[in-house]
């Protein structure tokens, strides 16, 4: 996999897993790998999965099924998105696909995973392989593993962008004990690290959760800043809601010396480009400046 070498000193290398696929970016590719073949074994004909409005996870699910053949069907939070798809980048492409959507309350998507509302949902669609929201289980998570590789050991530190969890854990779980990866979280609160127990085999990790600017989806003038900077001068974009995050901070912990002089660090660049078309309209709105 390309990767490119950052910043001054040399020791920041950045995993282009953005470049793995056009439409089915990064991370997402990992998470629905096996999740695919599984389907695929059991005979299913319909993938359904949950998301918000501009999920990378509901992108990527959306295009995969149109190439491998499933059938797909969106949960999508947010009942008045129901008229806005056309002006939604996100659920415009996905809609291109195929997908299928239905859109709920917040209330409603909350209690997703409970009996009653997977059965009602059968009842609507009949028979699905369902994939969970962000696209994280043990599936998504052996996917992730495959992201480090044997020459990856020369790195100290692996940094990666935190939503539900899986790619951590698959980092986690393919790691060497020498080695310790740093979780930052795009949303705040700390539940996140009982999810990523939940899956990573080794306790060689943490989370950095000084970079999530307000919170999920949230954005400052100074992180469009940083995302403009950074294109310009590494020509790789990140995407504001993860990477642009992480970066962001990776940069800041390193002028405030968090890291060991001598320290390797490999900054993995999970993907999520799609967002930025949608991202880009609400700035806009605010009258803030876009993401170039
Ligand atoms: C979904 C996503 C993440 C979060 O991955 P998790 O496995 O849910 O923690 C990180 N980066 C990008 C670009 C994503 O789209």
């Amino acid at each position: 996999m390309d990767e490119i070498i950052l910043y001054a000193n040399n020791n920041v290398v950045m995993r282009r897993e953005d470049l793995i696929h056009p439409f089915i970016s990064g991370n997402k590719y990992r998470k629905l790998k096996y999740n695919l073949q599984k389907a695929k074994a059991l005979n299913k004909n319909t993938l359904l999965t949950f998301g918000g409005a501009y999920s990378n996870h509901i992108a990527a699910t959306a295009y995969a099924g149109k190439s491998y053949g499933f059938k797909t069907i969106g949960i999508i939070r947010g009942e008045e998105l129901k008229d806005k798809v056309e002006s939604n980048p996100t659920l415009k492409f996905a809609k291109s696909c195929g997908m299928q959507f239905k859109f709920v309350t917040r209330e409603a998507y909350r209690n997703k995973l409970e009996n009653d509302f997977i059965e009602n949902l059968k009842l609507e669609f009949g028979d699905f392989y369902l994939v969970p929201e962000g696209g994280t289980n043990q599936l998504a998570v052996k996917g992730c593993e495959e992201i480090l590789n044997i020459d990856d050991e020369c790195f100290d530190f692996i940094c990666c962008c935190v939503g539900t969890g899986g790619t951590i854990s698959g980092l986690i779980n393919t790691s060497k004990p020498h080695q310790k990866i740093l979780g930052f979280p795009a949303l705040k609160g700390d539940f996140i690290r009982e999810d990523i127990r939940k899956f990573a085999k080794k306790e060689n990790w943490d989370l950095i959760t000084d970079y999530h600017f307000g919170g999920y989806g949230k954005i400052k003038p100074e992180l469009i800043t940083f995302i403009n900077d950074f294109k310009r001068k590494y020509n790789v974009l990140l995407d504001p809601v993860y990477t642009g995050k992480m970066m962001y901070g990776i940069f800041d912990l390193i002028e405030k010396q968090f890291f060991p002089e001598e320290a390797k660090i490999l900054a993995i660049h999970t993907g999520g480009l799609q967002g930025i078309d949608g991202m880009n309209i609400k700035l806009k709105q605010k009258g803030w400046p876009q993401i170039e």
